[in-house]
């Protein structure tokens, strides 16, 4: 199954990995704030993730990795 990391750390909460993920995985945190004070983004749905990849390649924080 697919992996999907985030370095909740460097996020800074933007959405826009959300956004381009095709499948409803990622959403940000509700109720909890990172080290920079903004909500970060959170796996929600892993057993959706097909792996393209589109979320980390749309990070501009670098802050997403997928494994296979
Ligand atoms: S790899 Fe693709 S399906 Fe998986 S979370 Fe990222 S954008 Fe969504
Ligand atoms: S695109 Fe990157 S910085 Fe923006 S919410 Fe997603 S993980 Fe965080």
């Amino acid at each position: 199954m697919p992996k999907v990391t985030i370095n909740e750390n460097l996020c800074k909460g933007c959405g826009l990995c959300a956004e381009a993920c095709p499948r409803g995985v990622l959403a940000l945190a509700a109720d909890e704030l990172n080290a920079k004070g903004y909500p970060p983004m959170k796996v929600s749905n892993p057993g959706d993730c097909t792996a393209c990849r589109s979320c980390a390649i749309m990070c501009p924080d670098c802050a997403i990795t997928v494994e296979r």
